[in-house]
């Protein structure tokens, strides 16, 4: 069966800033479309325009959801965002990419701030991998770059990572945790930094190499269809 991959991204940027829309004409997501579909992986999209179109029904046929935001995260209906992170617990994988580090999803998944200190001067970016055994880096070298990004800098308020797989250093001085791993209930959650969207990061080879692994990381291995806490009977007298 193809791997079932659903796209959020905010799509507010390509509408609103022309040099962003030069760099995404068909959004980001498009781009990301781009670089995950195969004959073994189908893509849905949505953007802030349709984001009240993610049901229960829509996530229960995901296997793994990518999600970027920045404007207008708060636009999200809460809703919206409880039912992503209730898919998460019941077995759906979901990658956050770059400012999706402040997205109600994640931040529910966390329960901690999720703040971290941040520039925009055109940094580049060293991202070191510091586990070459993990699923989600394979097929790189020990470290890539990315010629201009964000730069983002520690504290990241986020708990204390099952795995950190990437730190990013930046030519400005700062080091931060670019990639990590956390399970939440019985779902996989990968959080990657790179992907500001002045920048074209999203067409590079290593960017969506890491995004191709962690998808298909993230893919359930057990999934249940609803959130239970039963009463049971003692082993042996069960009817
Ligand atoms: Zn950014």
């Amino acid at each position: 069966m193809k791997t079932r991959v659903t796209i959020y991204n905010e799509g507010v940027h390509e509408q609103t800033k022309e040099n962003v829309r030069a760099i995404y004409p068909n959004g980001i997501h498009g781009a990301l479309k781009e670089a995950l579909e195969t004959d073994e992986v189908s893509v849905s999209c949505y953007t802030l325009d349709t984001v009240n179109e993610i049901t229960d029904e829509v996530l229960d046929n995901t296997d793994v959801m990518l999600w970027w935001g920045h404007a207008r995260h708060a636009m999200v209906p809460d809703e919206v965002a409880a039912r992503v992170r209730d898919a998460v617990l019941k077995g759906m994988g979901i990658v956050f990419l770059h400012s999706g580090h402040h997205s109600k999803p994640f931040r529910l998944l966390m329960g901690t701030s999720c703040n971290l200190t941040w520039r925009e001067n055109g940094d580049m970016e060293r991202l070191w991998v510091v586990n070459p055994a993990h699923p989600i880096t394979q097929g790189l070298g020990r470290y890539f770059e990315l010629p201009h990004v964000e730069t983002y800098g520690e504290p990241f308020g986020i708990p204390e990572p099952d795995e950190v797989l990437f730190i990013g250093w930046y030519s400005g001085g700062e080091v931060f945790r670019s990639g990590c791993t956390f399970h939440r209930g019985n779902g996989r959650i990968f959080y990657f930094q790179p992907g500001h969207e002045t920048f074209p990061i999203f067409y590079d080879e290593n960017v969506r190499l890491v995004i191709r692994n962690a998808v298909k990381w993230a893919k359930p291995i057990y999934r249940v269809p609803e959130l239970l806490c039963p009463h049971v009977k003692k082993p042996g007298e069960e009817e």
